[in-house]
């Protein structure tokens, strides 16, 4: 959001496009935050009808993912019709049927739902449209991320990337939450719950221990459906040495899956688990 109002304020909108790639598992409040900022970018009528749908999304796990897609398919379709410069794909696949086509659970060193739902998506998308000189890819990242930028410029080339929140005046993320509440758009709530990141629900296969706490702690439901769909994986895969976490003790790697995770934190051993162990998405990296 803020790197395009900074893009819109400098060159302003009549040939910036905003490229969303839908995990399907995305937090119910990042679809509604996303309308309302791309409305805003583009100076339009707050889509408040489109803004009360999102309420109505149905919570991952409470339906089959199906349901949730063609739920989305259809807010989607509103939204670029009222947002003709919001262009709101998907693959079709959430991470879990990713990772069921390519036989393995991500990790923080493999996110095959990264490369499927996110990068090459969004490329394919540019690819068929322009050539590498008649488009600029604009990206989100701040300058706390910088060194994510050679990734990004070389996954991309040859098209040309600018990542303008890296380049001054340089904001923290509370400033650019403030720009938020200045614009009257409200902060995406899992800010509010604490997590780092507004990415697939508050869950993140790049994510590590404390990341996963936090998500059992705001969201038990959600969790226990990641824990699983883990487990469901671990059997198809008829494996049990892969899982998204691992913990390393006296310099030796231990698998960790969710429901472990979460035995240790209901049983009061909380003091073994690395809360500082946030992780990071990179997701478009
Ligand atoms: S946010 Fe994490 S789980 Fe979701 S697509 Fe990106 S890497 Fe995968």
């Amino acid at each position: 959001m803020t790197a395009a109002k900074r893009d819109a304020d400098t060159d302003g909108t009549d040939d910036m496009l905003l490229l969303f790639t839908d995990t399907l598992i995305e937090d119910r409040d990042l679809y509604r935050f996303m309308i309302e900022s791309a409305a805003f970018i583009y100076d339009l009528p707050k889509p408040v009808d489109l803004i009360d749908k999102c309420d109505s999304i149905p919570d991952v796990g409470d339906v089959p993912i199906d349901h949730r897609r063609e739920y989305l398919l259809d807010l989607a379709g509103e939204a670029m019709k009222r947002i003709p410069a919001l262009h709101w794909i998907q693959d079709g696949r959430d991470p879990w049927k990713v990772f069921y086509d390519r036989k393995w659970i991500g990790n923080s060193r493999v996110a095959q739902c990264s490369e499927e739902l996110k990068q090459k998506l969004s490329r394919n998308w540019v690819k068929a449209r322009y050539k590498p000189h008649e488009a600029l890819i604009y990206v989100g990242i701040d300058w706390t991320e910088s060194h994510r930028v050679p990734a990004i410029e070389r996954g991309w080339s040859p098209y040309r990337v600018i990542a303008p929140m890296t380049e001054q005046p340089y904001l923290y993320k509370t400033d650019m939450l403030n720009d938020l509440k200045r614009y009257g758009i409200k902060v995406p709530r899992l800010y509010d719950m604490g997590f780092s990141h507004n990415n697939c629900g508050g869950f993140c296969v790049r994510g590590g221990q404390g990341h996963f706490i936090n998500l059992l702690k705001n969201n038990r439901d959600l969790y226990l459906y990641h824990e699983a769909k883990e487990l469901e994986m671990q059997a198809y895969l008829g494996r049990t040495d892969v899982t998204i976490l691992t913990r390393t003790v006296r310099g030796v790697e231990h698998t960790l899956t969710l429901r472990e995770l979460r035995g240790e934190w209901d049983s009061g051993l909380g003091l073994q688990i690395d809360l500082l162990d946030i992780g990071g998405c990179g997701c478009y990296v």
